[in-house]
């Protein structure tokens, strides 16, 4: 009787057409490669979002049911779509603030240098300084027709930018190239005498060409601080919007939807929940606050925000206090000696003291840790003062601390961080940058047991997670998941090549991985139904290319809760 009961109800419907039982979609992605990272389906043709999120994921049979009036549909010619890409750790108004400052490191003549200086200044007030990195005469390909030592004079710079104080920083580090305008703030005329240990390049009538060798440069980087400090908030926080923008944008470029920031504080959450409000986030933010314990008290109750601004804003962690340095300084802090440096175990940089005190104040507002442990015993002292902060609150679950960078691990450790649910949040891209002296710090044999054991950690049942840490590393996921499943140096050489991820784990952790590190398995992570359909379209299948392939893919579009965000080259703006 039910079985019959239902014919006409079936009849019914099919009369109906399409339309009528599912929703029309806004966005309609058809005739693609889908890896949905959804393991009860992994791969479809198509997919169906209805304002930010995704309402289906099928064939492009099924999912052509959704299409009606005012569907956008998306022909993906057989590329292939991904859950949006997460950037595990970053920073990310320093990552904006780097792209405020010029880079000079591919440019080939001094003239390129000056109309890129130009143009930055059309989009800077009048007085404020405009910064520039990396330039290196050798480079140039093109030399000016005066030079003196070798280097041009500041005519040309400073006929482009009469309003604004210029410094152009050597890649070395060691002088800088100024205007003008900038001369003449510092008060410097043909008769300043050049400071003990630096050097006023001259013209032969004199002049000052505009470059300053080594202590000659500190005049001009004090009143560039001086200036910055100085500022009214109204341009402070001018300047602090178009960090948040630029380095959205950039993260848009490369296929990141959402980026999680490590090393946060209260007066930029002010700002960035206030472009919450106004719809102006690019990229959804989970952020950290790194202040110190003294200041967070009483005060992360009111900062606690999980999904704010339509799910673009989260707070609700503490971040990279470090309580190591980096492996490559001698910094990292090792169980026992550097092999290079008997001498030195490391540096502890923030007390234990300092982080206890963090953690208690997080367990006690819901909030998560994610503090720096890059060397073994960093490692192991964050496990024991996590370890206690829970056993003092049996009763809290799921807390999911992390440990950052995780770049030396103890045996010892790998099931420790298991059981006690925490996730070490790794950067694939350093077991590639740090690979070809890693081996010098630590010896071979600690090396092969303990050095960048990222695939161990997995296997062994700890979340897998991904990222670059912008901008200490470019934002380059796809050189991430390179190095995360090759492990190939710049030279060729592997690093720990049996600590690859599979393709599968490499793509799970730029997507689930980051996203259960911060809580969002349910809204992120994966194409499915009732997520968000946030969604990176990349020109080839990073789970089938051939390894010496996979450098070649490039992102073709980026899609932030079901807004198309960069298309073919471009950002479209909000
Ligand atoms: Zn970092």
């Amino acid at each position: 009787m039910r079985y019959l009961g239902l014919i006409p109800m079936m009849a019914a419907l099919s009369a109906c057409g399409p339309s009528s039982v599912h929703p029309v979609a806004d966005l309609v992605l058809t005739n693609g490669i889908v890896v949905t990272v959804d393991p009860a389906l992994p791969r479809a043709e198509a997919l169906a979002a209805s304002g930010d999120r995704i309402v289906a994921v099928g064939t492009n049979e099924e999912i052509a049911a959704y299409v009606g009036k005012g569907t956008e549909v998306i022909d993906l010619r057989g590329q292939t779509a991904i859950p949006g890409l997460i950037e595990g750790h970053g920073h990310y108004t320093s990552f904006g603030g780097s792209l405020l400052i010029l880079d000079f490191r591919y440019a080939k003549s001094f003239s390129e240098i000056v109309s890129m200086v130009a143009e930055s200044a059309r989009n800077t007030p009048a007085g404020e300084w405009i910064i520039g990195r990396g330039w290196h005469q050798d480079k140039w390909q093109t030399k000016e027709d005066v030079l003196v030592e070798g280097l041009p004079t500041h005519a040309s710079l400073s006929a482009a930018t009469p309003e604004h104080p210029v410094m152009l920083i050597h890649t070395s580090g060691h002088g800088v190239f100024v205007n003008k305008k900038a001369m003449t703030l510092v008060e410097l005329t043909d008769t300043t005498q050049p400071p003990e240990g630096g050097e006023i390049v001259r013209d032969s009538d004199g002049h000052a060409t505009g470059m300053m060798r080594e202590a000659a440069q500190d005049v001009f980087r004090q009143a560039y601080s001086g200036h910055q400090g100085r500022r009214q908030a109204g341009v402070a926080e001018a300047e602090l919007r178009r960090m948040v923008t630029l380095g959205g944008e950039e993260a848009l470029r490369h296929g990141i939807t959402s980026f999680q920031d490590l090393g946060t504080t209260f007066a930029e959450v002010d700002l960035i929940r206030k472009m919450a409000d106004e719809g102006k986030l690019p990229v959804r933010l989970y952020m950290a606050f790194e202040e110190d314990a003294k200041d967070m008290e009483g005060r992360l109750a009111d900062y606690r925000m999980v999904g704010y601004g339509d799910n673009f804003l989260t707070v609700r962690s503490i971040g990279e206090k470090v309580l190591d340095g980096a492996l490559g300084t001698h910094g990292g802090w090792l169980l026992e000696p550097y092999a290079d440096m008997p001498r030195s175990h490391g540096l502890n940089v923030v007390p234990i003291e300092e982080i206890e005190a963090s953690a208690k104040l997080a367990i006690e507002n819901a909030y998560q840790m994610a503090i720096q442990g890059i060397g073994d015993r960093a490692y192991r002292e964050l496990l024991n003062i996590y370890e206690a902060e829970f056993s003092r609150h049996p009763d809290k679950k799921d807390l999911r601390w992390r440990i950052e960078h995780a770049q030396v691990i103890h045996p010892d450790d790998v099931q420790r961080t298991v059981d006690l649910g925490i996730i070490p949040a790794v950067q694939g891209i350093f077991a590639c940058s740090d690979g070809p002296w890693v081996v010098d710090r630590l010896g071979p044999e600690r090396t092969l047991e303990r050095g960048y054991i990222f695939n161990t950690l997995a296997e062994a049942g700890a979340t897998p997670t991904n990222g670059t840490d912008p901008p200490v590393d470019e934002i380059d996921p796809i050189a991430s998941f390179h190095c995360s499943v090759t492990r190939i140096l710049p030279d060729g050489t592997k690093f720990q090549p049996q600590e690859v991820y599979s393709r599968e784990r490499a793509l799970y952790s730029y997507t689930m991985g980051n996203a259960i590190a911060a809580f969002e398995e349910d809204l992120k992570g994966s194409l499915a139904t009732g997520k968000l359909a946030d969604i990176t379209v990349l020109s080839q299948d990073l789970l089938t290319v051939p390894d010496d392939k996979i450098r070649d893919t490039r992102i073709v579009m980026t899609i932030v809760g079901g807004k198309v965000r960069y298309r073919d080259g471009a950002i479209v703006p909000l």
